[in-house]
């Protein structure tokens, strides 16, 4: 099927963007990567009448190192995040998840921006996110300002964004000293979106796990001692916190099976943080990144 007809502007500042979807109100649209927006225009699922395609607009890619911040541009595209040495030197979980998203062709269109802003439950980055505390920096009608995950993501495939927001990057907490975070998921074939996926941050005892996949939102867990259990009471806990987390079924799998296998990838998440590539490897030994 071919989209609805649509008026289509390509800005070249934030500013002129958020004037353009400013002035189209529920009609407009932000068009990043189009992976995910283009396929549900052809297929009717989003109708908008204007586009505003922001991929001409300076300073949106790449990776800032700040103090005490890392600063990841919207438009910087999943295979970009990938490549990036210095990033994945820092935060190997940033090279680790962007693994594991989709194929090479949606890697090098698809945008960390665009992924946070669509909200798919299954999605990586709007996990990952949340696991590391970050903010997106939002530009609207009324200037910037800085929201975070949780504030963010309202319901699957919902966001508190308003129609003439752009996300302009994602601000991530520089990881202080031993702190690690790693990632896994479970799919059915690589490249597909997890039916089941987990991000372990853990410093010390302490642990934060954050689930994807599982139900309408990315969903956390933390313990300041779980380091310090037995492997049995960690075992156990991990399958309490599978049990009380919210999940989905769908054609893919049930959501008893979800709860099930939340506390394997949650140990295997784990297993991930304390690996120095934060999981790339097991993922690829997976077959998960193709
Ligand atoms: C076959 C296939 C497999 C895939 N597998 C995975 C997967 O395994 N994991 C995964 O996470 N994703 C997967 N994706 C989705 C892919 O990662 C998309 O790139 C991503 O979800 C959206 O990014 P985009 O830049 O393409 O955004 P677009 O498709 O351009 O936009 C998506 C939505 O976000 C809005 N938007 C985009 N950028 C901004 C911004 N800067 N500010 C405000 N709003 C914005 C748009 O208006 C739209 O509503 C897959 C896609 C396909 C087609």
């Amino acid at each position: 099927m071919k989209p609805v007809a649509f008026r289509y502007h390509a800005p070249d500042t934030v500013q002129a963007a958020v004037g353009l979807l400013e002035e189209a109100g529920f009609e407009g649209k932000v068009l990043a990567g189009g992976q995910s927006l283009v396929p549900m225009m052809n297929f009717r699922l989003a109708r908008p009448g204007i586009l505003v395609d922001i991929r001409k607009v300076r300073g949106l890619s790449g990776v800032r190192f700040e103090s005490g911040y890392i600063v990841v541009g919207a438009l910087t595209t999943h295979e970009d995040i990938f490549l990036h040495e210095e990033l994945a030197h820092r935060l190997p979980v940033m090279r680790a998840a962007a693994a594991l998203i989709g194929h090479w062709g949606i890697r090098v269109r698809g945008t960390i921006g665009g992924s946070v802003a669509h909200a798919d439950p299954a999605a990586e980055w709007p996990a990952v996110m949340m696991a590391l505390s970050a903010s997106a920096l939002v530009s609207g009608p009324a200037g910037e300002r800085e929201v975070s995950m949780e504030e963010l993501v309202a319901g699957p495939l919902t966001t508190t964004l308003e129609p003439a927001d752009v996300v302009t990057a994602l601000k991530i907490p520089a990881p202080t000293a031993g702190e690690r975070t790693g990632i896994y998921e479970v799919a059915r074939r690589p490249g597909d979106f997890a039916l089941v996926g987990a991000v372990a941050k853990t410093k010390g005892d302490s642990v934060r796990l954050t689930w994807f996949g599982l139900g309408t939102v990315p969903q956390a867990r933390e313990s300041d001692s779980f380091g310090s259990l037995s492997e049995k009471a960690q075992a156990e806990q991990l399958s309490r916190w599978g049990e009380e987390l919210e999940a989905e079924s769908d054609l893919h799998a049930s959501a008893t099976w979800r709860k099930r296998v939340a506390a394997v990838v949650a140990r295997r998440a784990l297993s991930a943080a304390a690996s120095d590539d934060a999981g790339l490897e097991a993922g690829e030994r997976s077959g998960l990144h193709v």
